[in-house]
């Protein structure tokens, strides 16, 4: 699946105030998403993710610390598997700079970070290690739909099984996910908002 996410992401950026300090865009891409990250940068609230439909593109963004991560793909990706490279992605940053420390000494350049496309890369390549797949039954569909579920959400959870709206073709369903993965059960529920 690594090969065909990668295929399906847009961007990936890495922001602070109005500084872009890091981009990703797959090989050949010259298009700008200054303007789509320009939209979620309002958003102040600390680790939350949130999730926004603009046309074709779906985009994730959480906000972490004084960094602002945002991912964008196409409409087929899901998002617990955006939310999860997001995750990896903040980990390696702050692995490889610290980040308080480059910023208080004033100016800094992007420059510095250009390196971390490999990091990048290769978190892409490996995402099927911050996943798992599960098969989830949809009455709607009438068919076995592969859900994603990113691992930190079973790893972090207090409770089991930890629940998973899973929203597609304009219908939802909550799923509930055991610590082992396994789907313990499956509803249709009302959407609103
Ligand atoms: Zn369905």
């Amino acid at each position: 699946m690594s090969k065909n996410i990668q295929n399906k992401l847009h961007f990936i950026n890495i922001s602070k105030e109005e500084m872009t300090l890091f981009e990703w865009k797959p090989p050949r891409s010259f298009k700008s998403y200054i303007l789509d990250v320009n939209l979620v940068k309002d958003n102040m609230t600390q680790d939350i993710f949130f999730h926004l439909n603009k046309g074709n593109m779906k985009m994730v963004y959480i906000r972490k610390g004084i960094l602002l991560y945002t991912i964008g793909s196409d409409q087929d990706a899901q998002f617990q598997l955006l939310e999860a490279l997001l995750e990896q992605i903040d980990k390696k940053f702050h692995e490889i700079w610290d980040i308080d420390v480059i910023f208080s000494y004033g100016n800094v350049s992007s420059n510095i970070f250009k390196d971390f496309t490999t990091h990048v890369n290769e978190i892409i390549e490996n995402c099927n290690e911050l996943i798992k797949k599960v098969d989830v039954y949809c009455r709607v569909c009438k068919k076995t739909l592969p859900l994603y579920v990113k691992n930190s959400i079973i790893e972090n959870a207090v409770s089991f099984p930890v629940p998973l709206v899973f929203t597609h073709r304009g219908h939802a369903l909550v799923t509930y996910i055991d610590q082992n993965f396994v789907v313990r059960g499956v509803e249709l529920v009302n959407i609103t908002g």
